[in-house]
C-alpha cells in the first residue's frame, strides 16, 4: 500500500499486463481511425454455385494502425463492440459501401454487397432509417445491400433481434444468419426469424472433404435451410474437394480462398473482368 501511495503511476503500469495495455491503446486509437483514413474495406466474392457467376461480395473491415501495423478484425471488432465504438464504425462502413456500389455500377459491374452488423447495430432503432438514407443518397435500391448478423448476436436476445430484423426486412434488405452452427439456435427460433439466408460457419467447411462429421452437419443444415425456404452460403471454401462436395449437396452460394481472398475495390474489378473473359 505504502509503495502504491508513493509511486501510483509506476504501480498502475506494473499492474497492467501487456495485453491489457495493447487493448487500451487500440481502443484509444480506434476512435479516430476512420477519420484518419486508417480503416479500409476489402471485398470477397460470393459465387452462385449453379452458374459460377459473381453475384455479391462481402465487405470486410481492415485497420492499419500507424505504429502497430495491421490489426486483425477479430481483435479490433470485439474491442469496438465493448467500447461502444462499433456504431460509428458501422456508419462509416455503410457510407463507404454505398459509395463503392455506385462506383461499381458506373463501371458496368452491378453487384450486391453483404455487410456485417454487430448486436449493438441491430439494437440501434435508427439503423433502418440510416441505411435507407445511405442507399437513397447514392441512388441505389435495397437490392444492393445484404446484412449478415451472427447467430450468437441474434441469440443474445432473440425476441428483440427478431423485432429489429423485421424492421430491417421491411426496408427490402436481405438478411443472412452468419456463422451458423456455432450459436446453438433451435429450429423453432430460426423459423420465426425474418431471414432469407443461412451462412454455414467456415469451421464446418474448411475440412469438409476429410471429415465425415462435418459432412453430416453441412448436409443436414442445407436440407433444413432449403425446407425452410432459405438459401445457403458456405464460407471458407479452400479446396476443390470441398467445392465439389458443396455442389453435390446443393449449396447455393460459395465463398472462400479457392476463388479469391478479400480484395481492395480496384483488384476486385480486375478479378471480375479477368474471370468474365475466361
Ligand atoms: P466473418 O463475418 O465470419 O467473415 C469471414 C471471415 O473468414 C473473414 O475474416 C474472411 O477473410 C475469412 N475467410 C474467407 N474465406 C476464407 C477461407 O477460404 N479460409 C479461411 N481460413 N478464412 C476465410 P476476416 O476478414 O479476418 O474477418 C473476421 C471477422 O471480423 C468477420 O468474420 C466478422 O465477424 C468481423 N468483421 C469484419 N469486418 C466487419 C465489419 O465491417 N463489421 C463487423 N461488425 N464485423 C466485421
Ligand atoms: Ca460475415
Ligand atoms: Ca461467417
Ligand atoms: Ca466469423
Amino acid at each position: 500500500m505504502a509503495r502504491q501511495a508513493r509511486r501510483p503511476h509506476q504501480c498502475y503500469a506494473e499492474g497492467l499486463d501487456e495485453r491489457h495495455l495493447r487493448q487500451l491503446t487500440l481502443v484509444r486509437d480506434l476512435q479516430g481511425a476512420a477519420q484518419n483514413g486508417e480503416l479500409t474495406l476489402v471485398y470477397q466474392p460470393q459465387l452462385e454455385m449453379r452458374s459460377g457467376h459473381l453475384v455479391s461480395v462481402e465487405a470486410l473491415m481492415r485497420w492499419r494502425h500507424p505504429e502497430l501495423g495491421f490489426i486483425p478484425p477479430d481483435e479490433f471488432i470485439i474491442l469496438a463492440e465493448r467500447s461502444g465504438l462499433i456504431q460509428g464504425m458501422t456508419a462509416w462502413m455503410l457510407e463507404t459501401v454505398c459509395a463503392q456500389l455506385a462506383a461499381w455500377e458506373a463501371e458496368g459491374m452491378p453487384l450486391a454487397v453483404a455487410v456485417n452488423l454487430s448486436a449493438q447495430d441491430i439494437n440501434d432503432p435508427g439503423l433502418p432509417g440510416r441505411i435507407a438514407d445511405c442507399l437513397a443518397r447514392q441512388g441505389l435500391s435495397s437490392a444492393h445491400l445484404r446484412l449478415e448478423i451472427t447467430e450468437s448476436a441474434i441469440m443474445q436476445d432473440p425476441e428483440h433481434a427478431s423485432e429489429q430484423l423485421t424492421r430491417l426486412r421491411e426496408t427490402g434488405l436481405r438478411i443472412a444468419v452468419d456463422d451458423f452452427g456455432t450459436g446453438y439456435s433451435s429450429l423453432a427460433q430460426l423459423k420465426r426469424l425474418p431471414v432469407q439466408e443461412l451462412k454455414i460457419d467456415k469451421s464446418f467447411i474448411l475440412r469438409l472433404a476429410e471429415s465425415p462429421d462435418d459432412e453430416i452437419i453441412v448436409r443436414s443444415t442445407i436440407e433444413l435451410a432449403h425446407n425452410l425456404g432459405l438459401e445457403v452460403v458456405a464460407e471458407g471454401v479452400e479446396t476443390p474437394a470441398s467445392r465439389v462436395l458443396l455442389e453435390a449437396l446443393g449449396c447455393d452460394l460459395l465463398q472462400g480462398y479457392l476463388f479469391s481472398r478479400p480484395l481492395p475495390p480496384d483488384e476486385l474489378l480486375t478479378w471480375a473482368r479477368t474471370r468474365r473473359s475466361c
